[in-house]
């Protein structure tokens, strides 16, 4: 029988059921929503930590790379302090138990690979400081030998060669290979009881067991990159956030009667996933400041074409694009300044590279690209030649108009490298060399410059403690008139004998000493031994107008380089009016144009000023006028060829005429013909010096020489 009452009973126990219903799927949705949203929070975090630890790492690469040129302790210290605290904080937070454990097992496998590389720079650091350390106890240990008056060659030798042998070391030689074992017992030290002799022999034991440690660690861990591990805790990352995603589903279907607002809310909520992730993707393979790519997807991508399934397929090459100068704007104009210049730099480049070619910012002012078009691979140096020209191009950035240029180094796959590191550590190599040669152009990779980078080490390392081991000494070339073949003066011209390397041309090694800095306290020691030996000559009766001595543009730059010239005068007892400072053309006329007073300087305290390789530069004749200097030193480039090359001779003969007229003294440098001499004679001009003549030689060969010529 039909009964309202068991209806309505009936029906609102149904709609009781209905509500509870509703109540209970709405507090698990909201539940399931927040805690949805704490996996969004969660996997953010986590991303943004392994995106950071994942510069970290590179950057820590990198120097490791580098270390074939360099280990810049301080840098690295600073970048493994940072990794540091982020593994540190992720390791903590313990999210990732959350997560799975194979993301914990993960960050702890990046902890422990993390580990061996902190200890490999550990190792290298002390092995540094072994090094240098073992460089001074040769030092002490050859004093000792010679007050003990042991003359023996062989050891000195010896000596020499271990350490040359350990430097090779860092440069990448086997141990083995090079019986550094074998030449420390030869040396016979062990058994001396000399204090500094064990010292030594204890000390290079520990050197070479060392190298042996770093050496076999550096072979165990072949890549030393955390990069795998990283990258698979972002798959994971990105594997768990999916499972959220999935469970959303489900839940979009089993409250179906909230279809309309659930879907709102999880499509906007899906949306902010999907952003979020893409975000982070986005973050963790471009560079934020240029939306270029950054090293980790450069790294990435050139993997992929080097690796086994496209092995030495499909041909590319590797552009390495380094700013000149770009830290003096940094420097001077602000970080904000730099910033935006390599934005628009960055904008100018893509465009030149077009589609097809990737272009990645690895560093501050470092951008690489890999050429893979056909076309632009066949004419490379056309494409090089317009990102060159493209980057030179001034930028305007608010009130500056703003100058820069680019080195460009090149290295070819396969034929450079088969390898990322190799492709990348050869590319950087060629950069260098373009570096060397003034910036603003490109080099390709060689094999010859591979050797040239070695040598230039070789003489980094050797130099550095050349001045106090006393290897440096001058040489003189005399200068003389024309007219009566008389000696009136010397060029001082140093010479380095290093016991590692032998005689090094000046050529070879002022530009490195420049570079290093060291030709500041090397300018001084040249300085005041040519004052010294011009006073010691004086005594004997020479009669000199003076002493010409080649001053580098570096030392003049510094801000007491004045008080320390005349202090030097002082102290010598020279006549500033005998010293004759010579300088190259190019220094002049940058001084010219620039805000220094040194030369007006040193000119009014009466100390002469000459243009060194006059011709070579890029003055004009008719600046010739406004300078404040006394002699012009024609290049020897004119002078070998004055004989047989009309133009050269009118060049030489114009600025002899022009020097002359406006009161210069005119010197010909590398006369080393009589024909020549006579030439130069019959020109007017002044004087010469040259091998003709005589060739530069030490004091006491000078002295002689200059009898000689005073009788003839
Ligand atoms: P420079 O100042 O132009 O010196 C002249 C160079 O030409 C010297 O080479 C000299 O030995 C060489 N020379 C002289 N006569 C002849 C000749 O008849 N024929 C030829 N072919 N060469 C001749 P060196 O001594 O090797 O010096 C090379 C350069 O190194 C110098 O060029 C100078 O720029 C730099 N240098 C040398 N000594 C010093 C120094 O004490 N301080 C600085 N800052 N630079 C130095
Ligand atoms: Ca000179
Ligand atoms: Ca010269």
């Amino acid at each position: 029988m039909f009964s309202i009452n068991s209806f309505f009973k009936k029906n609102v126990d149904g709609a009781m059921i209905l509500l509870l219903f509703f109540v209970v799927s709405l507090a698990i949705l909201f539940y399931y929503l927040q805690n949805v949203n704490t996996n969004i929070k969660n996997n953010d975090q986590y991303m943004n930590g392994v995106v950071k630890l994942q510069n970290y790492n590179q950057a820590i690469d990198n120097t490791l790379m580098r270390s074939y040129r360099y280990l810049d302790n301080d840098q690295i210290a600073e970048t493994t302090k940072q990794f540091d605290i982020e593994l540190l904080a992720l390791q903590e937070n313990e999210i990732h138990v959350a997560f799975s454990s194979e993301v914990a097992a993960l960050l702890k496998q990046i902890s422990t690979l993390y580990e061996i590389k902190t200890d490999v720079i550990e190792r290298f650091k002390t092995l540094n400081a072994r090094i240098i350390s073992a460089v001074y106890y040769l030092y002490e240990l050859e004093i000792s030998l010679r007050q003990k008056d042991i003359e023996n060659g062989q050891v000195q030798k010896l000596l020499g060669d271990i350490l040359y042998k350990i430097g090779q070391v860092f440069m990448g030689r086997d141990l083995d290979e090079l019986h550094l074992e074998q030449d420390l017992v030869s040396l016979n030290l062990h058994r001396s009881g000399d204090e500094v002799l064990d010292y030594f022999y204890g000390h290079s034991k520990q050197v070479l067991k060392d190298i042996r440690a770093l050496n076999s660690l550096l072979k165990q861990n072949k890549t030393l990159a955390l990069d795998d591990t990283i990258d698979s805790l972002s798959v994971l990352l990105e594997y768990e956030s999916r499972r959220n995603k999935q469970a959303e589903g489900m839940i979009g279907q089993a409250f179906f009667i909230f279809a309309l607002i659930i879907l709102i809310v999880l499509v906007y909520t899906y949306l902010k996933v999907l952003r979020n992730r893409a975000e982070v993707f986005y973050l963790a393979y471009h560079d934020t400041l240029t939306k270029l790519p950054n090293r980790a997807e450069f790294e990435r991508y050139i993997n992929e074409r080097v690796n086994e399934k496209h092995k030495g397929k499909k041909n590319f090459i590797v552009l390495f694009i380094d700013l000149d100068r770009f830290k003096i704007i940094n420097d001077t104009l602000g970080h904000d300044i730099g910033d935006e210049m390599l934005v628009v730099l960055a904008d100018r480049i893509s465009n030149i590279l077009g589609k097809g070619n990737l272009l990645a910012r690895i560093g501050g002012d470092e951008f690489v690209s890999i050429i893979e078009n056909k076309k632009d691979i066949d004419s490379i140096d056309i494409l090089v030649n317009k990102i060159a020209s493209i980057i030179r191009e001034p930028i305007q950035i608010r009130e500056y108009s703003l100058n820069t240029s680019a080195s460009i180094g090149i290295a070819k796959y396969p034929d450079d490298g088969q390898t990322k590191s190799m492709l990348l550590k050869h590319a950087d190599s060629a950069m260098y060399h373009a570096k060397d040669n003034g910036g603003d152009t490109y080099a390709f990779y060689t094999e010859q410059l591979s050797i040239k980078i070695h040598r230039r080490l070789e003489l980094e390392q050797e130099l550095v403690h050349a001045l106090k081991k006393q290897e440096f000494i001058l040489h003189y070339q005399p200068q003389y008139h024309l007219s009566t073949a008389k000696i009136t003066g010397a060029e001082a011209l140093i010479r380095w004998n290093s016991p590692v390397l032998g005689n090094v041309s000046p050529v070879e090694f002022i530009p490195v000493a420049e570079d290093t800095g060291l030709i500041v306290e090397l300018g001084y020691f040249v300085f005041r031994s040519a004052c010294q030996e011009y006073m010691k000559w004086k005594d004997q009766g020479l009669e000199l107008n003076l002493i010409a001595i080649n001053i580098s543009s570096v030392q003049l730059r510094q801000a007491d380089a004045f008080e320390n010239f005349k202090s030097i005068i002082d102290e010598t007892g020279i006549e500033a009016k005998n010293i004759e400072i010579e300088l190259t053309e190019r220094y002049i006329m940058e001084y010219a144009t620039g805000k220094l007073t040194i030369l007006d300087d040193l000119r009014s305290l009466g100390c002469r000023i000459s243009i060194d390789d006059f011709g070579t530069g890029y003055s004009s004749m008719s600046y010739l006028k406004s300078l404040s200097i006394d002699t012009i030193k024609i290049d020897k480039s004119f002078i070998s060829e004055i004989t047989t090359n009309e133009h050269d001779a009118q060049v030489a003969k114009t600025i002899i005429v022009l020097s002359q007229s406006l009161g210069y003294e005119v010197i010909a440098e590398g006369v080393e013909t009589l024909e020549q001499e006579n030439v130069l004679r019959s020109y007017n001009c002044d004087m010469a010096q040259g091998y003709y003549f005589a060739k530069p030689m030490d004091s006491e060969s000078f002295i002689h020489i200059y009898h000689e010529k005073q009788i003839l």
